[in-house]
């Protein structure tokens, strides 16, 4: 099922361009447009769900792909020895803005702990 005017449903689409890491029939990974870190992606299931709060007992496979490939990427990415931070933003006030699910796999650099507001910046 896709969304007529979600960004990544058009992105996944072609209907809009983006630097595409990677896809097969379930799952689609493209660089962030604004990277945060040295290495920045994010990966996201062609089937459109808004929020991870939106999951459904029969999306369980796809996430696990979404999971598998976001993995696999990372390394082949060279993120292997150093690590990467995986993180799904769950609605407005964990900071998402594209409301299609989508992993964010960030490396490259030392990430902090924990997640302070933006005024502690
Ligand atoms: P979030 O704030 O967790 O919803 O993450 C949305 C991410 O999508 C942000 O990191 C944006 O930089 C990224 N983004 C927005 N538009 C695009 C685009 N056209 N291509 C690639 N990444 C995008
Ligand atoms: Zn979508």
């Amino acid at each position: 099922m896709m969304s007529e005017n979600c960004l990544f449903c058009k992105i996944i689409r072609g209907e809009i361009p983006s630097k595409k890491i990677y896809e097969d029939d379930d799952v689609f990974a493209f660089y962030d447009i604004e990277p945060q870190a040295p290495v920045h992606f994010l990966v996201v299931p062609k089937h459109h769900i808004p929020t991870l709060m939106d999951m459904q007992p029969c999306d369980s496979e796809i996430m696990g792909k979404l999971l598998y490939r976001a993995q696999v990427l990372a390394k082949e990415l060279g993120l292997e020895e150093s690590g990467a931070r995986f993180v799904f933003n769950c609605k407005a006030e964990a900071g998402q803005t594209v409301f299609h699910i989508h992993l964010h796999v960030l490396g490259g650099r030392q990430m902090g702990w924990p997640p302070y507001p933006p005024e502690n910046h």
